[in-house]
């Protein structure tokens, strides 16, 4: 099954069979051999996947992951997410993700340039016409995309570039940006109440979990329980946002900072107001959703609930803010610098923030509204938002 059960979408919208058979698999799937000889002349081998699961609504649009252990499965499965996500927000693009199979942290920075390099020369036909436009995602950075750009000659042809050449000021932030303000959104029409004082767990301190810590802290919430991939700390009044993250900007983890310890699997549990899985996939699953005692949760990690996980929040009464609309501030902002590039003009970072808050609280809004008016959840809303969307847009280009 994909990422979206089209099945049980069916039953609740408009989804032609074409349509279904459409948006059932990906357009286009390109998997190939990169090969790197490295000083030493060690021979460096991997596989780079590149999927692009719909283009109806524009060029496909994704990160490039560069972890040793990703698959195919999982890259189609993220390009697809991608497809909900754009559709959901309203942007012009579709649906596509990359990816490279190394763990970065055994590269020298020279090597990890040569295999960008590479990954260019694989996919130049993509990147060239501008059907793919890769951004960062996990493993991968604004430098590596400075480094696309400066292979393409292209501004267009990738987003997530740093501010010095072409990028957006606020990109680096906009996905945790996204996240606290869907939080905030969510927190007032779930719980009736605004984020002072809320308390707050997360997942994960790495972009988009350390950004969502920062703006949610700033806005009055109460951190009080983050991990990372090393371990976690955990303070029940408040932990110090800011020191935390100069801390982890110089040992790259949250563990041995001021705390009591917590691992992943009690911060899952913990009993908060909100809990925020911002690190991995499935981290939510049949075994531990039982255990979940928070009042909600918004998804800042792609796929962090497995289907069977989301059922049984489902019938605890837990809403899950789903990560095509929470963690959708990220694409937003690409899509603002991929249009600056294409015209010229230039964006604060205030104007981020703004287009950012417009797409996604008029999103939050019609997935709310309908999931009330449905008694349905959230992620059903969001992706009957998103399928109409992508349902006129095949039959508007006559694919269907
Ligand atoms: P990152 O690499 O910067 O950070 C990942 C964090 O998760 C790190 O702190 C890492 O230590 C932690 N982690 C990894 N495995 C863990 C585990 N088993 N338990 C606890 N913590 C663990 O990545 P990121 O860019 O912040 O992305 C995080 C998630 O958000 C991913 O699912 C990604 O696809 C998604 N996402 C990212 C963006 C973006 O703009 N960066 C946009 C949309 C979605």
């Amino acid at each position: 099954m994909g990422a979206v059960n089209l099945e049980r979408l069916a039953r609740h919208t408009n989804l032609p069979d074409a349509a279904r058979r459409i948006l059932s698999r990906p357009e286009k799937v390109l998997s190939q051999v990169l090969t790197l000889l490295t000083n030493g002349n060690e021979m460096l081998e991997t596989s780079c996947h590149l999927v692009c699961h719909c283009t109806v609504r524009g060029p496909a649009k994704g990160g490039i992951r560069m972890a040793s252990n990703v698959t195919l499965e999982e890259t189609a499965i993220l390009a697809e997410l991608m497809t909900w996500k754009t559709a959901l927000v309203g942007i012009p693009f579709g649906g596509g993700k990359s990816s490279i199979g190394l763990d970065p942290a055994t590269l020298e920075p020279f090597q990890k340039t040569a295999v960008i390099k590479e990954y260019v020369h694989l996919h130049g036909a993509e990147l060239l016409s501008g059907s793919y436009v890769p951004a960062p995602d996990l493993g991968t950075t604004a430098r590596d995309m400075a480094i696309i750009y400066g292979e393409t000659h292209r501004l267009e042809s990738v987003t997530g570039k740093p501010p010095s050449v072409g990028g957006l000021p606020g990109r680096a932030e906009a996905t945790g940006h996204g996240v606290a303000l869907t939080a905030r959104l969510a927190a007032r029409e779930l719980l009736g109440r605004d984020v002072q004082d809320l308390t707050v767990a997360v997942q994960g301190f790495g972009n988009v979990g350390s950004w969502a810590c920062r703006f949610l802290d700033e806005a009055g919430a109460r951190i009080v329980a983050i991990t990372d991939s090393c371990g976690g700390i955990r303070n029940d009044d408040r932990l110090p946002i800011a020191d935390i993250v100069a801390y982890a900007g110089q040992t790259r983890t949250v563990t041995g900072f001021n705390g009591d310890q917590i691992d992943s699997a009690s911060l899952l549990a913990m009993d908060v107001d909100l809990l925020i899985p911002a690190a991995v996939e499935n981290v939510l699953t049949e075994a531990n959703a039982s255990d979940v005692r928070a009042s909600f949760i918004v998804e800042a990690a792609n796929g962090p609930t497995t289907p069977q996980a989301d059922a049984v929040l489902a019938d605890r009464g837990i809403p899950v803010v789903p990560d095509i609309l929470a963690n959708s501030g990220g694409v937003v902002a690409s899509y603002v610098e991929w249009r600056n590039a294409k015209s010229g003009s230039i964006t604060s970072k205030r104007d981020t923030y703004a287009t950012i808050a417009d797409r996604q609280e008029l999103a939050f809004r019609h997935v709310m509204d309908l999931s009330r008016e449905k008694s349905i959840p959230l992620r059903l809303a969001a992706e009957i938002v998103a399928c109409d969307e992508l349902v006129n847009a095949l039959q508007d280009r006559a694919w269907i």
